[in-house]
C-alpha cells in the first residue's frame, strides 16, 4: 500500500508526523493534491484547510487550519512548515470567531473611511479573516 510521510511543523512544535494516503493543500499557485512518489516541489501555502486522506483511494479524510507557510515534498515525504497548524479539536472556535469579527471590521473600516485607512494594515487584515476562517471552516462552524 503506497504511503507518503506527512510532518507538519509549526513555531512551536511538531503537530503531525506519520504516514497518509493523499494530501490536499492550497498553495500560492492554487489547489495541489500530493500522492505518494510527488515530483520534488517547494511552495508557499496560503491560510486553508488541509484535507489529508488516511489511506490510497481512501475516502476517509482528516482536517487541519493551516495558517500559512511553505510546503516541501520529495517523493517519500511532505513537510509542511506553517506560521500556525491546529487540528479541529484544539481550536478555540469562540477565538476564532473573535478574530473573524475584528479583521471583518478592520476591513469595512477600510472600505468606508479612506481618509483614516492609513492607519489600517489591509493586507494584515486580509490574511487574519482569512485564518480565522480556516479555522471556522475547519470546525465545521458556520462563518458570520
Ligand atoms: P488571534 O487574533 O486569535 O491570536 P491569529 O490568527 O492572529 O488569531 P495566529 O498568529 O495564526 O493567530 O496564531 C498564534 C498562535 O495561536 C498559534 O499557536 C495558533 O495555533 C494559536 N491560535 C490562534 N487562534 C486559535 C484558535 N482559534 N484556536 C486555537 N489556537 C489558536
Amino acid at each position: 500500500m503506497a504511503t507518503i510521510r506527512l510532518e507538519v511543523v509549526s513555531p512551536d512544535r511538531q503537530v503531525c508526523d506519520r504516514e497518509i494516503g493523499m494530501l490536499i493543500v492550497r498553495s500560492t499557485g492554487g489547489e495541489l493534491g500530493i500522492l505518494p512518489r510527488h515530483a520534488p516541489l517547494v511552495t508557499g501555502l496560503v491560510p486553508h484547510v488541509m484535507r489529508i486522506k488516511k489511506g490510497p483511494g481512501s475516502g476517509e479524510e482528516e482536517v487541519m487550519a493551516i495558517g500559512g507557510g511553505f510546503m516541501e515534498v520529495t517523493p517519500e515525504k511532505i513537510t509542511v512548515l506553517a506560521s500556525a497548524a491546529e487540528e479541529p479539536q484544539e481550536i478555540d472556535v469562540a477565538r476564532a470567531q473573535a478574530a473573524y469579527q475584528r479583521a471583518k471590521q478592520r476591513i469595512e473600516a477600510y472600505k468606508t473611511a479612506p481618509k483614516d485607512s492609513a492607519s489600517i494594515d489591509i493586507d494584515r487584515a486580509q490574511l487574519a479573516l482569512a485564518r480565522a476562517m480556516a479555522r471556522l471552516s475547519a470546525t465545521k462552524n458556520p462563518i458570520a
